[in-house]
């Protein structure tokens, strides 16, 4: 079924960005004039010639029909998280009956998909279907499945944009214009251009598919919305990081080769902590291409799962009562001349600059907490956060004692005059090598920690897009910055500004700054008595992106206008509803046409036996007692059916005020659906396994 690492040797510098149009295909391909006129706009936004487009296009078709592409099409990210294509050939026809090849500039710029059918959040109405795309030509095009992909931004005939990546483009100008100016004011005269540095950890399960396709929830919803807890779950501890199995060894090793070819870095690979759960690292690159590939990541995990007769699950919480899933946003900012403007370096007290960018960041998740909690708030999420796992809800940052001890001595003296050293580790035998120590330990339960030279924001879930988090952070982080440097640019005396800006912001923003235990109960208290929100439901966090800070913030830095903004919190509602809907009918389903029927044949099959024992004298007492708890719970569950459809009509009916029908969604049929999942778990422990229709999570999570 799966190739062999020992038989199939790759090549890796060899496959990868085989299928890319990168930075040395276009050198090769493209006359030298085009190829500079195409990097001055990649690399400074200048307009793009429509002479140059029409070259470009022309080569970018020939690579990718000897690559074997006969279509292409503009891949874009519209509001539902995953990704559109609709794709067009190649050829045209000529007057004496026969075609040929044709890719021009005006259909490499520009796509006019029907845009109706995307959520637009009112913006849109479907008579006025007309959309576009855009190319984005900072992402490299790429061949796959016989397709050439031009990443696209879309937008809707009056200019608004309707998908992840405009705005995430609008963010990554807004912070790099701030963070320019303060480095300006800084003295820096070599630095052209900040942009931030993304490096997103993909979490997700495998199971059989065998299994999956006995399993109507995770096929309609990816996640079991039945399921009593297995003998045994994650509590051994023995997945994370264990050996992995030949059979995932051979996905993993199709995965990373397909990834290579589409010129994802692919590099970090192993066991999660819940039984089937694992983890990818791709090497961090530009927030831009990073959220594309990203993207690519999930689909192709997918895909690739199919070939290995496995389904790969991104929900973020497939399974109750064992892990879910996550996506770890490492984030910093870099400068075209190579420094990361994260990196303390070895003296971080007297590092002013990493210092005063410290705090910039510090100032913006404290401010715009709200808008970032929103931007990992999704139905699956809500299972994850706030529910005792990964991260709380509550934003808090994570800076280590090195970092907290240098900003108490500035928030002291109004200067910091050492730093704790770094140490090394002694193993305590000559063989071993000493290990120099961190800045920072590591705290897996922040939801936002300064891992050494970038921060590791946790809270985005494992099938969401990374956009919407990263276009918040850079924005937020571009206010602050442009706060900043309004005062740097109007002081003579930087230094002593700078330090009492950082001192400020210590005073006022430290409230934020956690490095405890972040799942314990007693933060949750002590966060409550800090003024910090603890909002653990998609449906209340989505308010903040309709928040009045937020707006101005975002249209200010022309990210989202306000219209924009407005129509995105609609979609959210929107999102919520649909998907507890259809979650709510998939119970409604599952528990009367599969577990119901399961339930009466089992009780019809021990009733018989009862008359037949005792018909022959015997003690029926064993099989009457479990006749009784069977039929007790039958009859919750009967009720509880019938409860969650009432709920479903009753949270259908309000449509038109989105907010109050989401939240009689959470409250009425969220609620209704556990209430039937206690009773179907209950069951599935007196019923036969036989008689049971539904694999168990011993199935799912173990026979993989
Ligand atoms: P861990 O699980 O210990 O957090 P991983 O190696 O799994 O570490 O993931 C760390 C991620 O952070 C990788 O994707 C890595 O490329 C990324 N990363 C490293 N440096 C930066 C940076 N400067 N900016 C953004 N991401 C970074
Ligand atoms: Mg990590």
């Amino acid at each position: 079924m799966s190739m062999t690492t020992e038989t199939n040797v790759i090549n890796m510098a060899e496959i990868f960005g085989s299928n890319v149009f990168n930075d040395s295909v276009m050198r090769t391909v493209l006359p030298k004039a085009i190829y500079k006129s195409l990097r001055k706009t990649i690399e400074e936004g200048i307009p793009l010639d429509p002479q140059v487009a029409e070259v470009v296009a022309s080569a970018m078709k020939d690579w990718a029909i000897s690559k074997g592409a006969t279509h292409f099409t503009h891949w874009f990210q519209p509001l539902t998280g995953v990704t559109a294509e609709k794709h067009d050939s190649f050829i045209s026809p000529t007057l004496d009956g026969r075609v040929i090849m044709e890719f021009s500039g005006k259909e490499l710029i520009k796509g006019e998909p029907d845009a109706s059918s995307f959520p637009s959040g009112g913006l849109r109405a479907t008579f006025e279907a007309r959309g576009y795309t855009a190319w984005d030509c900072t992402s490299p095009a790429f061949v796959k499945d016989g397709s050439l992909y031009i990443p696209t931004a879309f937008a809707s005939y009056t200019g608004e944009a309707l998908d992840k990546k405009t705005p995430l483009l609008r963010s990554m100008d807004a912070l790099n214009r701030q963070a320019l100016r303060v480095l300006r004011a800084l003295g820096n005269t070599t630095t052209n251009k900040v942009t931030t540095t993304v490096g997103p950890e993909q979490e997700y399960f495998l199971i059989d598919k065998k299994l999956f396709d006995q399993r109507l929830d995770l096929m309609l919803t990816g996640r079991t919305l039945f399921g009593a807890k297995p003998p045994k779950g994650q509590d051994l501890e023995d997945h994370y990081f264990g050996q992995i199995k030949d059979r995932i060894a051979a996905y993993m090793s199709d995965l990373d080769s397909e990834l290579w070819k589409l010129g994802v870095s692919a590099k970090t690979k192993h066991n999660e902590v819940a039984p089937a759960q694992h983890e990818l690292a791709p090497i961090f690159t530009t927030t831009n291409i990073a959220t594309d590939h990203n993207q690519l990541t999930m689909e192709t995990m997918k895909k690739v799962a199919l070939r290995h007769g496995l389904v790969c699950l991104l929900h973020e919480k497939p399974f109750a009562g064992v892990n879910g899933s996550g996506k770890h946003n490492n984030w910093s900012m870099g400068t075209d001349d190579g420094q990361n403007l994260l990196e303390p370096g070895k003296t971080p007290h007297e590092n002013t600059q990493f210092l005063l960018f410290l705090t910039a960041i510090i100032k913006a998740v404290d401010i715009y907490a709200d808008l970032l909690r929103a931007s990992a708030a999704s139905p699956g999420n809500d299972h994850r956060l706030g529910a005792n796992e990964a991260p709380p809800a509550i934003i808090s940052i994570f800076l280590g004692d090195q970092l907290t001890d240098i900003l108490e001595q500035i928030e002291k003296t109004g200067g910091a005059t050492s730093s704790k050293a770094r140490g090394k580790i002694e193993l305590g035998t000559a063989s071993l090598p000493f290990l120099f120590k961190d800045t920072t330990d590591r705290n897996r339960t922040s939801p936002f920690a300064f891992t050494g030279n970038k921060f590791e924001f946790r809270m985005v879930g494992s099938s969401q897009s990374v956009a919407q988090c990263n276009f918040t952070l850079n924005t937020a982080v571009a206010e602050i910055l442009s706060q900043i440097a309004d005062r740097l640019e109007k002081t003579e005396d930087i230094l002593a500004e700078t330090y009492s800006i950082i001192l400020e912001i210590i005073q006022n923003h430290k409230r934020i700054i956690f490095n405890g235990n972040g799942y314990c109960d007693e933060w949750v208290e002590e966060a409550a008595q800090r003024g910090l929100a603890n909002t653990r439901t998609t449906v209340d966090a989505i308010a903040a992106i309709n928040a009045e800070k937020n707006k101005t913030l975002m249209s200010k830095h022309g990210v989202l206008s306000r219209v924009e903004m407005e129509s995105r919190t609609e979609i959210q509602y929107e999102i919520y509803v649909k998907t507890i809907n259809i979650e709510g009918l998939t119970a409604v389903e599952i528990a009367k046409r599969q577990l119901l029927p399961a339930c009466i044949n089992f009780k019809a099959d021990l009733a018989s036996s009862i008359t037949s024992i005792e018909g022959v004298g015997g003690d029926t007492d064993v099989e009457k007692e479990l006749f009784g708890k069977v039929n007790v719970a039958m009859k919750s569950l009967y009720a509880n059916i019938a409860k969650l459809e009432k709920a479903i009509e009753t949270a259908a009916n309000l449509h038109g005020d989105s907010k109050a029908q989401a939240e009689a969604y959470r409250d009425l049929v969220f609620a209704a659906m556990n209430e039937l999942r206690a009773d179907a778990d209950v069951l599935e422990t007196l019923v036969d396994a036989d008689y049971w229709p539904l694999p168990t999570y011993s199935d799912l999570l173990f026979k993989v």
